[in-house]
C-alpha cells in the first residue's frame, strides 16, 4: 500500500455551519490546517463524485470543491488534478460538455483529468490479492490523494461512504464483479456477489491511501437516491466529517446516521484487513458532538417489493446483491420516468432471481437476470393455449359439422408465449435493459422511455461502449 500522508492522526472532525464552504474550512482547521496534509510543490489529486451528466448531489458539490481547491492552493500545491470515473461507461468529456467543469476548474487553478482517455491519462497495472487492476497513473504519481465524497443513500451500503468513492478511481470494467462459485458454497445464500464486491472495493482503496478524506453531508439525498428518483428527498444537515483515516471518517459518518460498525459489512471487512481505525475509542473526535448531531433519515428500501410501480407486479425468487442493485435502479427509473408509459402498457410482470413465483400476467413478462432466465425455462407462463384453427367456424357447412360434433372438446394448441422480455446478465446492465424494454414495447406504447433512452444515448452512454473499447470500458457498473 502506498502511504500518502505525513499525518498519522486518529483525529476526525465533525463540523456544522450555515455555509458549505465554512463547514469544509472549519473541519480542516480543526485537523490542524491544510498544511498538515498538503506540502509546498505537491501534486494533488482530488477524487470527486462524477457519476452522470447531472448536477449535484449526483455529482460533487461545487461549493465544497471550490473551498478545497482554494485551500490546496493556499498550501502551495504545484498542481491540483480533479477527476473520477463516471458510471455506466459514460465519458468524462460528455459530463464536461454538460457541466462545463473543465473551464470552471481552470479558472480556479485546477485541472479536470479525463481518466477514461488513455492518451491523456494512462493507467498502470497493479497486482493485488491475485487481481490485476488498471489504476490511473496520474493518481499513483500524485504526491497526495484527497477524497471529497458527497454522501447520500445507497441501496447496498446504506450510504455512499468514502471507501465507495475510491472505487470509481478505476473504470467500470475494473469494477465488474465476475460470478465465481466456490465449491460447496451457495452463491446466493452467502451473497457472494456482495462479499466479492466489498473485497474488490477494499483492494482498490488499498492501492493508494488518501491523506485527507471529507465526507460531505451538508446536503444529503435520502429515500430512493442517489440519483434523483421520484421517492428521493434532499435534506440539509449542515454537517461535514473529515479526517485522514478514511475508515474512521466513514465510521463516524455512519454513527451520525445511527449505524454502528457491526451493521456495516464493508467496515467490518476493513477492520479484518486492518485498513484503518474501527475502534471508536481510538478516534479523537473534534468539533461538534457526535451524540447531539445524530440524524434520522430515510434510507433506500431493503426489499424490491417495496418499490410500488403503477401496473407492475413483481415476483422475486432467491436473489443476491447484484440483481438487487440493478433491479433497484431499473424499477426506480420506471417509477420516475415511465409513469405515462405504464398507463398505456396497462399491465406488466417482472420476475427476478432464482425460481421466482409465476407471474401475475400472461403478457408483458420481464424476466430479469440469468438466475430468473435459467430457472423459468420450462415454466407454464412460457406457453399459451390457443384454439386450433379447425375449431373456428367459417362457413354454414362448418356450423353444421360443428353442431354434430358439439359434444367434442375444443382442440387447444400450445404456443410459445412471445410476450416475454428477457434481460440476460449476472446482473443485467440497466441501460441495456432499457434498450431491450423499449424495443419490445415500441415508441407508441412507451413514448417516455423512448425520449429518455434517446437522451441517454445522446449523453454518450451507448456511444461510450464503442469508443472506449480500446480502454476496455464496458457498460457494466
Ligand atoms: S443473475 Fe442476479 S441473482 Fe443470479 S447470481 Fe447473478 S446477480 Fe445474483
Amino acid at each position: 500500500m502506498i502511504k500518502n500522508s505525513k499525518v498519522n492522526s486518529t483525529d476526525v472532525a465533525i463540523t456544522k455551519n450555515d455555509s458549505p464552504t465554512k463547514t469544509i474550512n472549519n473541519g480542516i482547521e480543526l485537523l490542524g490546517g491544510i498544511s498538515r496534509f498538503i506540502g509546498k510543490e505537491d501534486k494533488v489529486f482530488i477524487k470527486i463524485n462524477l457519476r452522470a451528466p447531472s448536477g449535484f448531489p449526483v455529482n460533487v458539490s461545487i461549493d465544497s470543491l471550490r473551498a478545497l481547491i482554494i485551500l490546496c492552493k493556499d498550501a502551495g500545491a504545484k498542481k491540483i488534478y480533479v477527476g473520477g470515473f463516471p458510471n455506466y461507461g459514460v465519458k468524462t468529456s460528455t459530463l464536461n460538455d454538460t457541466l462545463g467543469l473543465k473551464y470552471y476548474l481552470e479558472k480556479l487553478g485546477a485541472e479536470l483529468i479525463f481518466l477514461d482517455d488513455e492518451e491523456l491519462a494512462p493507467f498502470s497495472n497493479i497486482d493485488i490479492n491475485g487481481k490485476n487492476i488498471e489504476y490511473p497513473t496520474r493518481v499513483l504519481e500524485s504526491d497526495k490523494l484527497i477524497i471529497l465524497n458527497q454522501v447520500s443513500v445507497d441501496p447496498l451500503f446504506k450510504c455512499t461512504l468514502s471507501l465507495l468513492n475510491c472505487y470509481s478511481l478505476v473504470s467500470s470494467k475494473s469494477q465488474k464483479i465476475d460470478k465465481v462459485i466456490r465449491s460447496g458454497k451457495d452463491y446466493l445464500l452467502l451473497d457472494q456477489f456482495k462479499q466479492d464486491l466489498i473485497s474488490h472495493i477494499l483492494d482498490v482503496f488499498s492501492i493508494k491511501k488518501p491523506c485527507l478524506v471529507i465526507n460531505d453531508m451538508f446536503y444529503f439525498l435520502e429515500g430512493a437516491g442517489p440519483f434523483i428518483y421520484k421517492d428521493s428527498n434532499l435534506i440539509r444537515t449542515s454537517l461535514v466529517v473529515s479526517g485522514s483515516d478514511a475508515v474512521a471518517v466513514d465510521l463516524i459518518t455512519l454513527n451520525l446516521l445511527k449505524i454502528d460498525l457491526l451493521s456495516s459489512e464493508i467496515l467490518l471487512e476493513a477492520r479484518n484487513r486492518k485498513l484503518g481505525i474501527t475502534n471508536g475509542s481510538e478516534i479523537n473526535l473534534k468539533g461538534e458532538s457526535l451524540d447531539d448531531n445524530k440524524l434520522i433519515v430515510n434510507f433506500s428500501v431493503y426489499k424490491l417489493n417495496e418499490i410500488t410501480i403503477n401496473n407492475t407486479y413483481l415476483q422475486t425468487g432467491r436473489i443476491c446483491s447484484g440483481c438487487f442493485k440493478e433491479a433497484y435502479y431499473l424499477l426506480n427509473f420506471m417509477k420516475t420516468h415511465m409513469t405515462k408509459d405504464l398507463k398505456y402498457i396497462r399491465t406488466q410482470s417482472m420476475l427476478i432471481g432464482e425460481n421466482p413465483p409465476e407471474p401475475d400476467t400472461v403478457e408483458n413478462i420481464i424476466v430479469f437476470g440469468d438466475c430468473a432466465l435459467t430457472t423459468t425455462k420450462n415454466r407454464d407462463f412460457r406457453y399459451i393455449q390457443v384454439l386450433k384453427k379447425d375449431n373456428i367456424i367459417k362457413t354454414v357447412g362448418d356450423k353444421v359439422k360443428k353442431e354434430k360434433s358439439s359434444q367434442k372438446k375444443p382442440i387447444v394448441k400450445e404456443k410459445v408465449n412471445k410476450s416475454i422480455i428477457e434481460l440476460p446478465g449476472c446482473p443485467p446492465d440497466m441501460l441495456m435493459s432499457l434498450n431491450t424494454i423499449l424495443k419490445y414495447y415500441g415508441k407508441t406504447q412507451a413514448p417516455n422511455l423512448s425520449f429518455y433512452n434517446a437522451l441517454l444515448n445522446q449523453f454518450g452512454y451507448k456511444e461510450s461502449g464503442k469508443l472506449m473499447k480500446k480502454k476496455g470500458v464496458t457498460n457494466d457498473v
